[in-house]
């Protein structure tokens, strides 16, 4: 007796709802996170490329494992620093 499709269906689903959140929650390097990593590059108000320095970002619409969301993108060197939701 061998395995169906369905079976590999059924289990993919399995894996996706119970791996989805963590994956989510690894993808999203919030602006907390990038703060608590990189200190010195947070002030008040001013967001500094971890990479370059460069103080101005943009913000590039991105797809994630479930929905869309904002990648803080240095406008310098186009290193991704964070992401929001
Ligand atoms: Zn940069």
């Amino acid at each position: 007796m061998g395995y169906s499709i369905y079976h590999w269906i059924v289990i993919g689903l399995i894996v996706m709802v119970v791996a989805g959140p963590f994956i989510v929650r690894a993808r999203l390097y919030t602006l907390e996170s990038y703060r608590r990593d990189n200190p010195g590059c947070v002030k008040t108000g001013r967001v500094a490329c971890k990479h370059c320095g460069g103080t101005s970002l943009w913000m590039k619409k991105k797809a994630f494992f479930v929905g869309t969301g904002w990648a803080h993108t240095c406008r310098t060197c186009g290193q991704e620093l964070y992401y929001s939701g």
